[in-house]
């Protein structure tokens, strides 16, 4: 077994265009933030998710920041974010000196559960009190959230609707309002990652997303440093260094052609996850719910409780397997300690009894049922 190669949790699944795109970047000398691939690059994901706009950034936190200054958040404004999940959804929060609430998971889709948003949205209606800012809605490991309730609330009560799509890229709404629209297009922002573990990867990069062309346009200011146009030095606000590279870019442009092959894929891994796995005892599969397609980015099933999702981390990992939590909640992790909560119940459940397994695109059957047969192996000991 130890001499079998490791079968990571989530590995790029580059294709030929990709050689070809970055050689012509090296070809032509358009290494950095100038050339050709940003601009295809924007274009060509603003159609893909079906949004009007697409400004490329330098990461996904960098898209999320982004979000914060467009819509101006800063001291003593509210952000509500679910607790349960990645850390860079909610530091962008902090960067601009807002304050992250944080808010409990519900069990379908391990997102935001808008029971608790919607009732407190109300209340501080009822009483004339201040809304948030912001709620920003996490699309967590591929699956969709349940995103009618909360915009219908946002809408009601002139709260911003920003998307965090880092982990759900090519997931969509299947009917409600929100029928045949991707994640991330719905919101006033919406943020996407292209980390190396993400479905397409740029190395390191992000996408923001909007229907506005004004925020479209100050976005693209913003990741430039806010230079203004024109040859003098001349910046009118705080910006940053955000842009992407025409190198990542091009590595971005190859990697959306593949974007059909890669969800179908990831269709697939996760069909053969769910059958494999749906009546072994100890375990219990992901639920799917009939208003959306999910892009299957990772899949994580639930294991009895901490101590045997611990366990299996580890047996899975002397077995050369990655296997990884979900994330860890927010509210467990000293920045966000203090932080006001609604909730967390239902993420601490999650978190303790959640299991990541390798979704690799690249993933081989032989090597999923390598995953599979451990996993039961360990689980009957
Ligand atoms: C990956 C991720 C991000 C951050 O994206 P980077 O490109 O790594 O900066 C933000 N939110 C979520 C939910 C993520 O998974």
């Amino acid at each position: 077994m130890s001499e079998s190669a490791i079968i990571p949790l989530a590995e790029p699944f580059l294709g030929d265009a990709a050689r070809r795109y970055v050689l012509d970047c090296l070809d032509t000398n358009f290494v950095s933030s100038v050339g050709p691939y940003v601009e295809r690059f924007e274009a060509e994901f603003a159609a893909t998710v079906g949004a009007p706009y697409a400004v490329a950034c330098a990461s996904g936190t960098a898209a999320l920041h982004v979000a914060m200054r467009l819509i101006g958040v800063g001291p003593g404004d509210e952000v509500w974010v679910p607790t349960l999940t990645f850390i860079a959804s909610a530091n962008p929060i902090l960067y601009e000196r807002g304050t992250p609430v944080l808010v409990d998971s519900e069990p379908r889709t391990w997102n935001l559960d808008p029971e608790p948003i919607v009732a407190e949205m109300a209340r501080r209606a009822a009483a004339g009190r201040r809304q948030p800012k912001a709620l920003l809605v996490v699309h967590l490991l591929g699956r969709a959230a349940d995103l009618a309730p909360l915009a219908e609330a946002c809408d009601r009560y002139g709260v911003h609707l920003i998307e965090d799509a880092a982990e759900a890229l090519g997931a969509r709404y299947t009917s409600g309002p929100f029928a045949g629209r991707q994640v991330g297009t719905i919101g006033t922002v919406g943020c996407f990652s292209f980390n190396g573990n993400k479905l397409i990867t740029t190395g390191g990069g992000g996408m923001i997303v909007t229907t506005d062309p004004a925020l479209a346009k100050r976005a693209k200011h913003l990741t430039t440093q806010a230079k203004c146009p024109g040859l003098a030095y001349w910046h009118d606000e705080v910006g940053y260094n955000y842009r992407l590279t025409n190198l990542a870019a091009a590595l971005g442009v190859a990697q959306l052609e593949q974007l059909p092959d890669l969800l179908a894929r990831k269709r697939r891994i996760a069909g053969r996850y769910d059958q494999l796995l749906a009546t072994v005892p100890g375990m219990t599969i992901p639920s799917a719910v009939d208003w959306a397609a999910p892009s299957h980015w990772l899949y994580s099933v639930l294991v009895n409780d901490r101590e045997a999702q611990d366990r299996l981390i580890d047996d899975l990992g002397n077995a050369r397997i990655q296997a990884r939590p979900i994330w860890t909640p927010l509210h467990r992790m000293p920045v966000y300690a203090d932080a006001p909560r609604l909730g967390a119940a239902v993420a601490d459940d999650l978190a303790d009894r959640g299991l990541s397994l390798p979704s690799s695109a690249g993933l081989t059957d032989e090597q999923q049922d390598r995953v599979i047969s451990t996993l039961v192996r360990q689980l009957a000991v």
